[in-house]
């Protein structure tokens, strides 16, 4: 019989836990047997001689591998719009337009909710898991970073890329979830044994099975579509009903969140990408070698001629922001800003952050929460056609809810709430069933953010 310890860390998930399941990957996580584009062209034609240690987690535990799936180029994006191959439409509609899928994990969304697959894995930097999930009515769960190996995901922004699972129920996600949680050598950010053996639920107060829930005030902001908010207190009062208790908490740093993840989020991107120059991967552009003698446009052009607008805005943006003129207004302001993020968290859970010194410990001592429930994006998907409309800001604006826990690198779960049968009818012209609902958990405390989803699954 496994300990709990064991068990939280994966090693007792037996080698055919998934086996016969069929689990699609976002097209920036890398397999030998198919090409992996990220859906960009400066990476077309370009096949990896190994498989992601995730791809082969995945194989080992009997799953096969379905189909590689569309997003946002690099994984810039919140819609699933901007990719080399051309958009990714969500199986609902208003008006007869399609809505977003929500990005950039949109097509492993979209797959999940039309059945394609059982499961698939997207990528979540700063919402990319859980916005398409909540778009779709699926679930999109976001380990703590650390947990799942990168080694074999294409960077967009590593210290905040996290591998993600998009299943139909909580019990498949966390399935998929056991069978990769495991250290990986070769992914220099994968949390070792000594530090996974401190993580987890097991030092909460034993027998106390009654949640309390975090409600963060800074949440309840003025472009919360009146559907997003009934669902959300539909929810917490399902729980209250269930003997949880809701505790109103503050996270002040929340409203500079999303400007430092796009300052920080395009800084690492810029350096990130730097390695597409034509020579090492993918596409070429026609005409001589890149002799400095000759001063060849060979990166220049393969670059200008390789990435997307959304991936060069945001080089260009990540240029700015670490260059010396600017990087102490921007790419520092922004650090800070991540860490003040980080202690908000860490003065509202119950548990301290067991990657902290307890010395270091913010934690307000009031008892604290076990788990903080806010929707997952302020409105219901838009349709494509608005996407195609907004600004690169407004398309920025979706994230709001989801980034302050990539900042802090902590687990988080989009659920979708289903909406009550008036209000479904009361939005005749759209067929959306569902509005997604984000739990939040203290770093490492991933069984109990999908424990606290199952309750009201
Ligand atoms: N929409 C966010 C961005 O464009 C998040 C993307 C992601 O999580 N990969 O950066």
């Amino acid at each position: 019989m496994p300990s709990a310890k064991e068990e939280l860390n994966g090693q007792a998930t037996s080698p055919g836990a998934l086996a016969g399941k069929s689990i699609a990957l976002k097209d920036n996580i890398v397999t030998k047997d198919s090409p992996t584009t990220a859906a960009s062209k400066v990476l077309s034609g370009y096949e990896s001689p190994f498989d992601a240690t995730v791809v082969k987690l995945l194989r080992q535990h009997g799953a096969s591998i379905s189909s590689k799936t569309n997003l946002d180029e690099f994984g810039m994006g919140s819609h699933s719009q901007s990719s080399n191959t051309g958009p990714v439409f969500s199986p609902f509609s208003r008006n007869g337009t399609p809505l977003s899928p929500g990005g950039s994990s949109g097509g492993s969304a979209v797959a999940v909710a039309t059945g394609q697959c059982w499961a698939a894995l997207g990528t979540d930097t700063g919402g990319s898991v859980r916005l398409p999930a909540a778009y779709t009515g699926v679930v999109g769960f976001k380990p703590s970073y650390g947990l799942l190996s990168r080694w074999g995901v294409i960077q967009y922004a590593n210290s905040l890329d996290t591998v993600g699972v998009l299943a139909q129920s909580v019990k498949d996600a966390r399935q998929v979830f056991r069978s990769l949680n495991v250290f990986d050598a070769q992914d220099p950010t994968s949390l070792p044994a000594s530090v996974r053996q401190r993580l987890g639920p097991r030092r909460r107060e034993p027998g106390r099975k009654r949640l309390r829930i975090g409600v963060p005030v800074e949440y309840n902001i003025d472009e919360l579509s009146s559907t997003v908010r009934a669902a959300y207190v539909r929810t917490l009062d399902a729980l209250q009903v269930a003997g949880h208790t809701l505790h109103p908490i503050s996270l002040p740093s929340t409203r500079r969140a999303l400007s430092a993840y796009y300052v920080l989020a395009p800084a690492e991107a810029s350096s990130n990408l730097a390695k597409y120059d034509g020579i090492r991967y993918g596409y070429r552009t026609a005409g001589p070698d890149a002799s400095p003698k000759r001063n060849s446009p060979l990166y220049a052009q393969t670059r200008g001629e390789g990435f997307g607008d959304e991936v060069k805005r945001r080089i260009l943006l990540g240029a700015y922001t670490l260059s010396s003129e600017a990087i102490d207004n921007y790419f520092i302001q922004a650090q800070k800003v991540r860490r003040l993020v980080q202690q908000d968290f860490d003065r509202v859970f119950a548990q301290s952050n067991p990657l902290l010194d307890a010395s270091l410990s913010t934690r307000s001592g009031d008892g604290g929460v076990d788990i903080i429930i806010t929707p997952t994006a302020p409105t219901l998907p838009p349709t494509v056609d608005e996407v195609k409309r907004q600004s690169p800001v407004e398309s920025y604006m979706n994230d709001v809810f989801t980034v302050p826990a990539s900042l802090a690198g902590l687990p988080a779960v989009s659920l979708p709430a289903p909406l009550s049968e008036q209000e479904r009818s009361s939005m005749e012209e759209s067929d959306v069933t569902s509005v997604g609902m984000q739990f939040i958990g203290q770093f490492g405390d991933d069984e109990t953010v999908l424990e606290a989803a199952e309750l009201v699954e």
